[in-house]
Parts: structure tokens; C-alpha cells; sequence
């Protein structure tokens, strides 16, 4: 099961903002067995952003997952560029504009803004392309949406972290398969990853495991994952590797 995330802001690109939204997504997909392919980032510009999105989908991935540029600014443009890149209208969503209208008038109540009034820039945000489901923002005003292009589940979500991740956990991964993966992290008594090479290669082909390394400890250990469908089969390869030689002491 591939996947992909698109990280989408001027902030992330001219380096004001660290992409931890791609990071969060990703662990999150992985976790769930999909194999995240790609991370691109790009700035909010309509035409970068329908290019990146044509360039994910024309590698059919199960999965792409769109983060940012869903407020009401006028550079926030994700949705345009959406319905743009998949040849759709861009829609008013009523429900939406329901939504948004009480998060306003919340707000308001509250004392935390001084008009509750729906505007041309609050009302942008109730717009979606043709077909999409909306995805409720339980801590921010701009829904996120759904697609079903192609055989290609699409989900769009806010930039902002708090909000991504509620809309993650809450409307994305109920809608994905629910294949629970495993992972553990080990540290390898061996300071060459080259001699460590063959072995992970002769694991990875004998079990259905993924494995990734990297070096940790000043050159007295490898870090190790090890992601699998359940702990038995990462203990197998673990017996498999101690087998061969290496020590292992398990977490980083
Ligand atoms: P909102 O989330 O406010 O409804 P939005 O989708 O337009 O609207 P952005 O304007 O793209 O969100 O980003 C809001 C804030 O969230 C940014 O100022 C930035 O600090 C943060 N943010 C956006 N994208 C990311 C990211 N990929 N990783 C970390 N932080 C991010």
C-alpha cells in the first residue's frame, strides 16, 4: 500500500516553519502498514501546487495525503489548486458554511474577535471540490475534504498542527485500512554498517519486514527499526540477525 503526503506553505519553503506535519503524517501512515513513498513540500502558489498533486496521482498511490493553505487568506489556495488538478468545480459546501459560521460566533461569544459576521474571506473556506466529503475541523474554522479520484483516496487537511492532527486521528484513519503495523528500534553492537548491509538484505528477503539503519553511539552501534505486521515475527528476525553474529540491545 503506497502513499504519499504533500506539505503545502511559503513558510515551509523559505524555512520560517519546520515541516513537522509531513513527519506526524507519515509515522502515522506507517503505523498503519502504508508505505509512504513521497514527501514533497511546496509553496502556496495554484499552479506548483496542481503540479505536484498531477505528479502524486500519476504514480497511483493508494493514499495521498494534502496538508495547509486551507484558511481564509488569499494565499491559502490548496483547495483551488485541488479542484484545479482534478478538473472539478470548487462547490459551496452548506454544511461548511453552517460550521463555519458557529466557529465564528463562538469565537465571538467568547470575546476572542469583535465580528462574528461571515465574510468573503470566512465563506472561501466553505468551498470544496465537486464531490468531496468535508472533514470536520474540531479546533479550527476550515474543513478539510475527501476525495475518491480514480481509485486514489484524497483527504486534504489544515496546516496548522493542532488542527491536522485532530482531523487525522478523527476523520482520516477511520477511512483507511486498518492494518495495525508494528515497529521496534534496536541497537546493533556493530560500528560498520557495511558489514551490517548483507545481513539486513538477507533478513528483509526472508521475512516480510521492512528494516531501516542508521548509525548511533559514536561508532559503537547501529540504530535499527524494524516494522512488521506483529512483535513475533520482528522477535524471528531479531533471533534471525543474533544468529548471524550481532548483538542487540533493544530501544535507542
Ligand atoms: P488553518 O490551519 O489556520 O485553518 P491553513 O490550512 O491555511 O489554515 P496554514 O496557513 O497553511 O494553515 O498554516 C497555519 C500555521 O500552521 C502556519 O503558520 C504554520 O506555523 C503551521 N504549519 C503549516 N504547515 C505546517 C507543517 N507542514 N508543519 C508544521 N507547521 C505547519
Amino acid at each position: 500500500m503506497i502513499a504519499e503526503v504533500i506539505t503545502i506553505g511559503d513558510e515551509l519553503i523559505t524555512g520560517n516553519t519546520v515541516d513537522s506535519n509531513s513527519a506526524f503524517i507519515a509515522s502515522k501512515l506507517t503505523e498503519r502498514g502504508y508505505l509512504v513513498k513521497r514527501i514533497t513540500t511546496v509553496g502556496d502558489d495554484v499552479e506548483e501546487i496542481k503540479e505536484v498533486i498531477l505528479e502524486a496521482l500519476s504514480r497511483k498511490p493508494e493514499v495521498i495525503i494534502i496538508s495547509g493553505g486551507l484558511g481564509p487568506t488569499h494565499d491559502d489556495v490548496t483547495m483551488l489548486a485541488v479542484s484545479k488538478a482534478l478538473n472539478r468545480e470548487l462547490k459551496l459546501c452548506n454544511e461548511c458554511l453552517e460550521r463555519i459560521k458557529e466557529f465564528y460566533r463562538n469565537l465571538y461569544e467568547k470575546g476572542l474577535i469583535d465580528d462574528p459576521e461571515i465574510n468573503e474571506a470566512r465563506r472561501k473556506m466553505a468551498y470544496l471540490p465537486e464531490g468531496a466529503t468535508p472533514l470536520r475541523n474540531t479546533e479550527g474554522a476550515a474543513p478539510g475534504a475527501y476525495i475518491e479520484y480514480e481509485g486514489i483516496k484524497i483527504f486534504v487537511l489544515p496546516g496548522m498542527p493542532r488542527e491536522m492532527k485532530a482531523m487525522l486521528e478523527n476523520e482520516v484513519l477511520p477511512r483507511l485500512t486498518n492494518k495495525k503495523f508494528v515497529q521496534k528500534k534496536y541497537l546493533a553492537e556493530i560500528t560498520d554498517e557495511s558489514k551490517l548491509a548483507p545481513i539486513l538484505s538477507e533478513a528483509i528477503e526472508k521475512f516480510n519486514v521492512r528494516i531501516h539503519s542508521s548509525p548511533k553511539g559514536f561508532g559503537k552501534y547501529i540504530g535499527i527499526i524494524i516494522f512488521a505486521e506483529n512483535e513475533d515475527l520482528i522477535g524471528e528476525v531479531v533471533e534471525f540477525m543474533k544468529a548471524r553474529g550481532i548483538n542487540f540491545k533493544e530501544g535507542w
